[in-house]
């Protein structure tokens, strides 16, 4: 099964892929789409190959240029995986995830399971066979947050998910509408509200780091027409049409807050807190909080086409940053994300993983920093926390 990009957008189960499968040409459009785009259902066909009849989500371009192409079939230096999900439900699966890992040197993997109850201790259990290559990490249980005692009752659940084997939270989403763990939900309270207060303390106190998933990608909050730059992908997972709902730079200053009160808790923001559009703000939020690191996963396609500012931001915050995924158990997968983080590489298309209409470039970060994001981060992370 070939996993979807950017399933760092995925709302509800891991287990759901967050894109339609990419390369599929004959795939109909969904009837939303087609109405929108003005074409019936029978679109399905390329009647004439001609730039008006080609449609960008179906644009393919093959690179012309005679340049370098670097194959990494390995990462340079071994890797902790700060962002992935229980991808695999059976052990032969997870077997044969181990050995894609072995291969392309992923050490450890941290299952963000976004779990409580039996369903977190299910996950726990297949994954505990392999200690040194998995953690598990638990959700919150948001049952009765609109109720007085909430606080108490998520908290027993969460020392309840430690001893039971969870070494931290994640991914904990808020998208503008309100925190949301799996299938646990409560609309309207946002990480920075009081009824959470005592909960990311209790994390901070068991030592627990917490993966928080706030707004999404800037195209998803703009209008969904040619201008859009990212529409392939806005359009499906587009907010512009979702009354009442916080803005990106709205969730970011909720992060903020958030850092700012509890400053003995860990937090890891994923996908670069959704400002890959805008590096210089994440930056000031780095720098202003010391308790923050930021994941890079399911955040490849979105900087590889600034590989000089990426470059710059990974440098300049190379001891913040933690490498991740997202998306999947494939080699292939794996092996892209090494080639945007090593190499030089220019101009070249990755329709198999992303579905952007654009062509990626490489940052060719330097060994000093490779280590720092590959590994050296998160292990600072992970060491630090109590037994
Ligand atoms: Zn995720």
């Amino acid at each position: 099964m070939k996993w979807a990009n950017l399933a760092g957008l995925a709302v509800g189960l891991p287990s759901v892929p967050a894109f339609g499968e990419v390369g599929d040409e004959t795939k109909p459009l969904a009837k939303s789409q087609a109405a929108s785009q003005g074409t019936t259902g029978a679109a399905t066909t390329t009647p004439l190959a001609s730039p008006e009849t080609i449609l960008l989500k179906d644009y393919r371009p093959q690179s012309i240029y005679k340049i370098p192409v670097t194959e990494i079939p390995k990462a340079k230096f071994p890797v902790i995986d700060m962002h992935t999900h229980p991808y695999a439900k059976t052990e032969p699966e997870i077997e044969a995830w181990v050995r894609n890992m072995d291969e392309v040197g992923i050490e450890k993997g941290m299952i963000l399971t976004m779990t409580t109850g039996a369903e977190f201790d299910e996950i726990h259990r297949k994954y505990a066979k392999y200690p040194e290559r998995f953690e598990t990490w638990c959700g919150f249980d948001f049952t009765g947050y609109d109720k007085p005692g909430f606080g108490a009752s998520a908290i027993k659940e969460l020392e309840r998910c430690k001893q039971a084997g969870a070494r931290g939270v994640g991914e904990i989403h808020d998208k503008g509408q309100g925190l949301r763990s799996g299938k646990s939900k409560a609309p309207g309270m946002h990480p920075d509200d009081p009824r959470m207060d005592a909960v990311w303390d209790k994390c901070g106190e068991l030592g627990m780091p917490v993966s928080l998933h706030v707004a999404d990608p800037i195209w998803m909050y703009e209008k969904m027409d040619r201008h859009n730059d990212g529409l392939m992908n806005a359009y499906q997972w587009r907010l512009d049409n979702q009354p009442n709902i916080v803005g990106l730079s709205g969730m970011v200053d909720i992060f903020e807050r958030t850092l700012a009160r509890h400053r003995k808790t860990t937090f890891i923001a994923c996908h670069f807190m959704n400002l890959d559009y805008d590096l210089g703000r994440l930056g000031e939020v780095l720098d202003r909080n010391p308790n923050l690191y930021a994941d890079i996963s399911a955040r490849y396609a979105e900087t590889a086409p600034i590989p000089r500012f990426a470059g710059q931001f990974y440098e300049k915050h190379a001891d913040r940053l933690v490498y991740g995924t997202d998306m999947g158990v494939d080699k292939p997968m794996y092996r892209i994300t090494f080639r945007i983080l090593e190499s030089l590489d220019e101009h070249f298309y990755e329709a198999d993983q992303f579905s952007y209409h654009w062509s990626l470039n490489g940052f060719g970060l330097c060994d000093g920093i490779l280590r720092q994001v590959y590994h050296e981060n998160a292990a600072r992370v992970l060491a630090g926390r109590r037994a």
